[in-house]
């Protein structure tokens, strides 16, 4: 794990001590540096999850970035008197990062959902990140990573967005990861929202 953020222990996960602004900064600088890191936005069933199951916690300790994604985590900082200034959502942070990786013709990998919503979110990628160079896909149903890890180890995205769910996303992206110095990041369902 590598931060220049505080890290708050709530309920057994340590959480970065940043705003949304100060985290993407953060994010562009190692992309641009080529850094390998691993971000986890936790939501609440996020942290739940992992207080139940130590192997899912023990990767998630292993991320260079946890994320409250959830008010009721930052609410919770403020009680313990260690507070958090915000919210970072997964979402939000996808959503801010393509729009930088569009504007810096950024090379993004996207795993994850059915197959009718990544044909989807291409196309959404395509309509409003035009500059995004899509350095490949492939929907979140599959049963070997070997070809995908090929690929992504071929092309050497600076982002891949992951989106298999959690605990799934997690712990592909702990197994995988320095297949490629890029920034992995799970993302949940936002491909569904992304999609449209
Ligand atoms: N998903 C996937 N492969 C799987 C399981 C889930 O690609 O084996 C996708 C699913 O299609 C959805 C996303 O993961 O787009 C999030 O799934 P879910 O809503 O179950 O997870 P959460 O948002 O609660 O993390």
């Amino acid at each position: 794990m590598s931060t220049p953020f505080t890290q708050i222990p709530i309920l057994g996960m340590n959480f970065i001590k940043a705003t949304n602004t100060a985290f993407l900064e953060q994010i562009k600088k190692d992309s641009l540096a080529h850094k390998n890191r691993f971000i986890v936005t936790a939501n609440p069933e996020i942290v739940l999850a992992a207080q139940k199951d130590s192997k899912f916690a023990d990767i998630i300790a292993h991320a260079d970035y946890t994320t409250a994604d959830g008010i009721g985590i930052v609410k919770g900082a403020r009680i313990l008197n260690t507070p958090l200034p915000e919210r970072i959502t997964g979402y939000d942070t996808m959503c801010s990062l393509l729009k930088w990786a569009n504007e810096q013709h950024k090379k993004v990998y996207f795993l994850g959902a059915k197959p009718a919503v990544i044909t989807d979110v291409l196309k959404n990628v395509h309509a409003n990140y035009p500059s995004i160079n899509i350095s490949g896909f492939h929907d979140g149903y599959f049963n070997d990573d070997a070809t995908i890890i090929k690929e992504i180890s071929d092309t050497q995205p600076d982002f891949v967005f992951i989106a298999l769910g959690f605990p799934k996303q997690e712990f592909f992206i702990a197994k995988n990861r320095f297949s490629s110095p890029s920034i992995w990041m799970g993302v949940g369902g936002s491909f569904d929202v992304l999609a449209g």
